[in-house]
């Protein structure tokens, strides 16, 4: 990123070009929270700032009440007026408990007005380290002062991942207020982008969370080896199937298939011993055919499935 800003400082030189150097909220959070401890003290800092609003509104109208019942002398009034200040204890009370649980860095963000930050910013190149310390100085969070001054930017740098991800790339533009067809995209080492965007499109199902599955079902005799029960629901000689068995029983066949076929399909991939020199890290084992699109994992697990008479179409 060191090289992208410099060159942007570069540019800027000879063309005023409104740049911003974006980087992910956990890497800028000066409280060093992560994504859902951020997101959950920012919900609680807008509605911080709804019963604050709500606070000033009720003593307005507390205010307006009192001086009409001064007036008119009207006991309605000065009931109403006792009314809304029982509101009123009501929110400060609400807003006292969520200023306890909100980011008091956000929170002087939303409330600031000006362009004090926004001339600086755009005055130079600023790397996001200095806007952190500008902000730290100022006791805001310098990624939320970024996110309101996306909207004002001509050159935005960031990382592949706020493109590659379709819900972080929606964000960003409705940030930026533009559409995809606003923007021109130019990558850099873009030999990184395949394994990017890959991760980013990609639904993982681990080995793990299939036997998790699996135990979850928990221990059921197959009907066919089982002599209590009938073989097929209200069929056979035994106890016939009730629904809860017969799910289960078709649940643990298909999650057996798939595991089998997992386990099959990349043990196949695996050379002589070298399944032993594995280790704990993660390795990427190619087991589709990357010219003739032929996922070996879903022919496999449907070929199983077919043989085992589990029909995906007509359950799921
Ligand atoms: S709003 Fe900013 S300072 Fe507050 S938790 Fe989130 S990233 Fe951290």
């Amino acid at each position: 990123m060191v090289q992208f800003i410099n060159e942007a400082r570069e540019i800027s030189l000879g063309n005023s070009i409104k740049t911003i150097v974006f980087k992910g909220k956990t890497s800028m959070c000066p409280e060093n929270l992560d994504y859902e401890e951020c997101k959950l003290k920012g919900e609680n800092t807008y509605d911080l700032l709804d019963f604050e609003r709500e606070v000033s509104s009720k003593e307005k109208e507390i205010k307006d009440a009192y001086e009409k019942y001064k007036r008119t002398k009207d006991p309605t009034l000065y009931a109403l007026r006792n009314e809304l200040e029982k509101e009123l204890e009501e929110a400060r009370k609400k807003a006292q408990s969520l200023r306890s649980r909100s980011c008091p860095k956000l929170y002087e963000v939303l409330k600031f007005e000006g362009n004090e930050f926004s001339s600086w910013l755009f005055s130079n190149v600023r790397s996001p380290e200095e806007v952190m310390e500008y902000a730290e100085d100022r006791d805001m969070c310098g990624y939320e002062l970024l996110k309101k001054e996306l909207k004002n930017t001509e050159l935005l740098i960031c990382n592949f991942h706020h493109v590659l991800s379709a819900e972080i790339f929606m964000t960003l533009l409705k940030w930026l207020e533009r559409g995809p067809e606003d923007i021109i995209l130019i990558f850099d080492e873009a030999h990184n982008i395949e394994a990017s965007a890959r991760s980013h499109s990609s639904i993982m199902l681990s080995e793990l969370t299939i036997e998790k599955a699996l135990s979850e079902i928990g221990e059921i005799p197959d009907s066919d080896s089982s002599p209590v029960f009938g073989s097929g629901a209200g069929s056979g000689n035994g106890i016939p199937l009730d629904q809860d068995y017969a799910v289960r029983l078709y649940a643990k066949r298909l999650f057996s298939c798939l595991l089998t076929a997992l386990r099959d399909s990349y043990d196949s991939k695996l050379k002589f011993g070298e399944r032993n020199r594995l280790g704990k890290n993660w390795q990427d084992i190619q087991i589709s055919d990357p010219y003739e699109r032929l996922d070996i994992l879903k022919a496999r697990f449907l070929r199983d499935a077919k043989k085992k008479d589990l029909r995906m179409k007509k359950r799921f």
